[in-house]
């Protein structure tokens, strides 16, 4: 895909790496795989946006519950679901350089058509067309081939591979049974997780878009096939818009695509991707699926389990059809960064503020004492520290000049700072400053976390 924005993504992966968000991972040892770790402040962010998820789709909702299932789970749910057999991405290797590439990928940009699949026409197109290659501009192909991408590892006493998961939703269909047996659910219901997924993706890149060890926020949405469910459907479409909108994106930097018939999974009544227009293009951010009965039955067929559902009012039993959204945690966080970095003019200087919507700030609040070496100041501003932070997730700075300390806590997004002075030492007032405005207040000491929990 070409970069559109080639500028605002490097400023923000070499930012995140500076400021403590997100690192190359095991660069030590001169980095491995495309794999980034969270640090400090990229660890609160991405564990707010998954809180923030946890609550509207779990906590806030009657008719969802939650499940926390292993990534290593029995090898049969892979060959039911169909990753085992059909979970590939189609690949070639350019002779010339030995670089690997997403054989689809490079002919739908060379031709502009998805050829998804069809492994011999690949071949051809990339032959006859003489498409080059990105890395070293050769055209000397391999055959395309299909890869696998689950993960295979191996467990004691167990026979044969086991696989790493390659999405949540797995371990929610095994638990189907159980979840009916022991909660007073009723269809509609939904089961919800968050977790790890491996995928052994061709290429992985952009930052943390495609990853090879991620994570999703999935959900699986159990219906009764009698039920009309166009208007559910549009229903979860407007709830993964308001949780990009909550992200902090804006409208247009979000919309719909809807997956053609022709391309639909057979057990597929309809497929819509949320894409967002990243710097490197419009990408899928989520996905909603209508899946059928596919995976509900599959189990049923591949565990000689009964997975059907009784409808205790109307005694009509049935295999429950299933509406599947799908969230990326890492597409989730980097939608926040994109949409929360700006740089600014102020004065003659120029600020880089991370605006993000101030329940996802990593850090809520600042709290400094104006001078470092004025014993009460320092002691004042340590006491409001400790009387906050076991309700706010604070940071105490008294490092350098007010000024640079507002910039540093304005990079990482911190809504508010609040600095100790003179005149608190009379009035028992603070500063409080608002990252966006950077207008400042009085509060008395005694309001402010009264205060500060009704803004944030
Ligand atoms: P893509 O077409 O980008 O490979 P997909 O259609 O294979 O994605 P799904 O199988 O629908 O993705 O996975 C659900 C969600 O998981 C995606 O919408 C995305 O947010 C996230 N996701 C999938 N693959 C990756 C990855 N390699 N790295 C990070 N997030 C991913």
């Amino acid at each position: 895909m070409p970069l559109k924005d080639d500028d605002l993504m490097q400023k923000i992966v070499s930012f995140c790496k500076r400021r403590g968000f997100i690192f190359p991972a095991s660069e030590i040892y001169g980095g491995f795989a495309n794999a980034y770790s969270y640090g400090p402040y990229g660890t609160e962010l991405k564990n707010n946006i998954k809180k923030l998820w946890w609550k509207m789709f779990v906590q806030d909702r009657a008719d969802i519950v939650g499940l926390d299932g292993p990534i290593l789970l029995n090898p049969k749910i892979w060959e039911a679901s169909g990753h085992t057999s059909g979970f590939n991405d189609a690949m070639v290797d350019c002779r010339a350089c030995q670089k690997r590439f997403r054989a689809d990928h490079l002919v739908e940009q060379a031709t502009g058509r998805d050829l998804e699949g069809d492994l011999k026409a690949m071949s051809k197109i990339l032959h006859d067309e003489k498409v080059k290659c990105p890395n070293c501009g050769q055209s000397d192909w391999t055959k395309v081939r299909n890869l696998n991408l689950m993960f295979k590892t191996e467990m004691n006493g167990i026979e044969g591979p086991v696989y790493l998961r390659p999405e949540t939703a797995g371990a929610i269909f095994v638990d189907f049974k159980n979840v009916i047996d022991s909660m007073r659910v009723k269809i509609p219901f939904g089961i919800a997780q968050i977790g790890k997924a491996f995928r052994n993706e061709i290429i992985a890149g952009n930052f943390i878009f495609r990853l090879r060890e991620f994570e999703q926020m999935e959900i699986e949405y159990f219906i009764d096939p009698k039920t009309k469910w166009e208007p559910l459907f549009e229903g979860w479409l407007r709830d993964q818009g308001e949780f990009v909108m909550a992200l902090g994106a804006k409208k247009k930097n979000f919309r719909r695509f809807e997956h053609p018939k022709e391309k639909l999974s057979h057990y597929s009544k309809k497929t819509v991707d949320i894409e967002y227009n990243f710097p490197f293009g419009w990408s899928e951010l989520y996905g909603l699926a209508h899946r059928g009965d596919f995976d509900l039955s599959q189990h049923a067929k591949f565990s000689g389990q009964d997975l059907s559902y009784l409808d205790q009012i109307s005694n009509h039993r049935y295999i429950p059809h299933v509406l599947e959204p799908t969230f990326g945690v890492d597409r989730s966080v980097l939608v926040s960064l994109v949409s929360a970095y700006t740089e600014e003019k102020v004065g003659d200087e120029e600020r880089v503020v991370l605006k993000f919507p101030k329940n996802l700030a990593p850090i809520k609040v600042a709290i400094f004492p104006l001078l470092k070496n004025k014993e009460k100041l320092v002691e004042k501003a340590k006491g409001i520290f400790n009387s906050l932070k076991t309700e706010l997730i604070c940071e105490f700075d008294d490092n350098g000049n007010i000024g640079k300390r507002y910039r540093r806590q304005d990079e990482i997004g911190t809504p508010y700072c609040i600095t100790v002075d003179f005149d608190t030492l009379d009035n028992n007032t603070v500063t409080v400053r608002d990252r966006d405005s950077m207008k400042q207040e009085r509060v008395n000491i005694g309001e402010l976390k009264e205060w500060l929990k009704r803004e944030i």
